[in-house]
């Protein structure tokens, strides 16, 4: 189904402003026009919330979690920045493997089973996208994932 990314983005950051204490401060980048894109909105659903849900979990002092939202060429790049723990360099690219979690007895606490992010990378990869992270330890995370705008939604994203 052909989705106005803006809305349909803007929709999912509304939730989490309804709902967060006042400690965070969301901002957003957005385009001013809408932006169609062929995507299952529960799965993609699920992968935004994942990411905006560790932005939170992961950022124990609060401070701003920035959603910006473009087009490049022939894709939509979201990207989701917060200011919290970080992630040192040699882990960042294990973020997305089952059951990996970056700091084993901080992260204990804070609860959760390490396959959010791998769920996510399925479900971007199975829309013909990409995902990825950058990541400084003490200054924050930024994660990245990109969307075809043309695309047929083949077999592989209803198998999920
Ligand atoms: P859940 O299955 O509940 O999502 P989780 O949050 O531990 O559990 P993932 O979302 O897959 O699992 O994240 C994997 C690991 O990557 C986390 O345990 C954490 O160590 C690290 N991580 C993910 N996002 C961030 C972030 N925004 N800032 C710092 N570390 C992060
Ligand atoms: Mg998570």
């Amino acid at each position: 189904v052909n989705i106005d990314v803006v809305e349909f983005f803007g929709g999912i950051i509304d939730r989490f402003e309804m709902s967060k204490g006042n400690e965070f401060h969301l901002e957003r980048s957005f385009p001013n026009e809408p932006l169609f894109v062929a995507l299952d909105q529960d799965k993609i659903t699920q992968v935004i919330d994942n990411i905006i849900s560790n932005a939170v979990k992961y950022s124990p002092e609060g401070g701003t979690i920035t959603h910006s939202l473009r087009k490049q060429g022939n894709v939509i790049r979201i990207t989701i920045r917060d200011e919290g723990v970080g992630i040192s360099r040699d882990k960042v690219d294990k973020i997305f493997d089952r059951f990996y979690r970056a700091d084993k007895a901080r992260t204990r606490k804070l609860g959760g089973t390490g396959l959010g992010l791998a769920i996510a990378r399925e479900m971007v990869q199975a829309h013909g996208g990409r995902i990825w992270a950058e990541s400084a330890l003490n200054k924050g995370t930024t994660v990245h994932f990109t969307l075809p705008i043309h695309q047929r939604l083949g077999q592989e994203v209803d198998d999920l």
